[in-house]
């Protein structure tokens, strides 16, 4: 039947449907993802930070004052520039180190709060990182699960692939009435045959409150 798409096709629809409900109902903002890296690890990375400072700051007042040769060598006769230049350098492969660390955090914290496999995930974004870079965590940002989002007729959390609410029964993937193929439930008009859902929502709501499809 056209109703059901062939099998083939079924889990490739299947990421496609998700990477949509996902882009609908997820509205991620930079700060708020941030706030799910773990506080004692930004607490190490910037402690770590601090140290590697004071270690540049050390070696640089020890060698000023011991006539030795000060970090980085170019700025051998200005002993202001070669702090100066060294706590940049400092400052520079920290951000580095950091992004990379809070990024792999990142992919671990968001992969268990989305129900994936948060261990494997972050072990492929980190064995992708020398050779291949961001690939991993791109692969990942694709990949991931949508969150679990609120049932939109009762509020409970429901899962992404969920068909109901298993609370109140509410189909969570309805299908356009005419061409029969699955539409969001934002969706005001189907995407593939352009029938007004809106409408045709309130007509099956009233006429038929208890058909499942
Ligand atoms: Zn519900
Ligand atoms: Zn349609």
């Amino acid at each position: 039947m056209t109703d059901y798409p062939q099998k083939v096709s079924d889990s490739f629809n299947e990421r496609l449907r998700l990477i949509r409900l996902r882009r609908k109902k997820e509205n991620l903002r930079f700060w708020d993802e941030f706030r799910i890296i773990p506080r004692w690890l930004i607490g190490l990375v910037i402690f770590l930070f601090l140290v590697g400072q004071a270690i540049a700051l050390l070696v640089n007042i020890d060698a000023a004052s011991h006539g030795g040769v000060m970090f980085p060598p170019d700025f051998q006769n200005d002993p202001a520039l070669a702090f100066l230049a060294s706590a940049g350098i400092v400052t520079g492969v920290s951000l580095v180190l950091a992004s990379i660390v809070f990024l792999i955090a990142y992919v671990n914290r968001d992969a268990k709060r989305r129900g994936m496999n948060s261990a494997l995930w972050t072990i492929l974004v980190i064995i992708f990182l020398p050779t291949w870079g961001l690939i991993g965590l791109i692969i990942y940002l694709l990949m991931r699960e949508p969150l679990p989002y609120n049932c939109p007729q009762c509020g409970a959390t429901v899962g992404a692939r969920f068909n109901f609410c298993p609370n109140c029964k509410c189909n969570l993937h309805p299908s356009c009435p005419q061409c029969r193929r699955e539409v969001a439930e934002t969706d005001k008009y189907c995407p593939y045959c352009a029938s007004d859902l809106a409408a045709a929502k309130t007509v099956s709501e009233k006429e038929l409150p208890s058909l499942p499809r």
